[in-house]
């Protein structure tokens, strides 16, 4: 990880020791994470990558506000597989909350210009579904 990487996690830290927890764990552990958690996953249900249903909440940036649940700004719900790939490079290495969340953006990206163009062969079906029954019964009418 770069020098970014490390700051946003000593960042991280800094938040932490002054909202009072030990270190990220004792605060993933906590009720005030599980009632964030458990907030964001209902008004979001979907995960943010693939759309499928979310399980966990992904940080695209480690706030005050965000980590005392005043504010879900940089909050993202995402599943398992989706967090597990936006967190990690290809060769495993751990990547920046920044990072992250390019991926997992690019996912979204990717995801939704295949969902509109598998929609899109599916109106050119039904059109020329449409245009042979159309074609058949004014053959039959005449
Ligand atoms: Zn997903």
């Amino acid at each position: 990880m770069g020098k970014r990487g490390k700051k946003e996690y000593l960042y991280r830290a800094l938040i932490l020791k002054r909202a009072g927890f030990k270190n990220y764990q004792d605060y993933l552990a906590s009720d005030l994470w599980n009632k964030i958690r458990a907030k964001q996953l209902r008004e979001h249900p979907q995960c943010h990558g693939c759309g499928e249903i979310a399980s966990q909440v992904h940080h695209g940036k480690y706030t005050l506000p965000n980590m005392l649940g005043h504010s879900n700004e940089h909050l993202f719900s995402v599943c398992a597989g989706c967090h597990f790939t936006a967190e990690f490079s290809q060769s495993g290495r751990k990547l920046t909350p920044q990072q992250a969340t390019g991926k997992l953006r690019r996912n979204r990206r990717r995801r939704i210009r295949l969902e509109r163009s598998v929609l899109a062969v599916g109106l050119a079906e039904r059109r020329s579904t449409v245009d042979t029954e159309f074609r058949d019964r004014l053959e039959r009418e005449n």
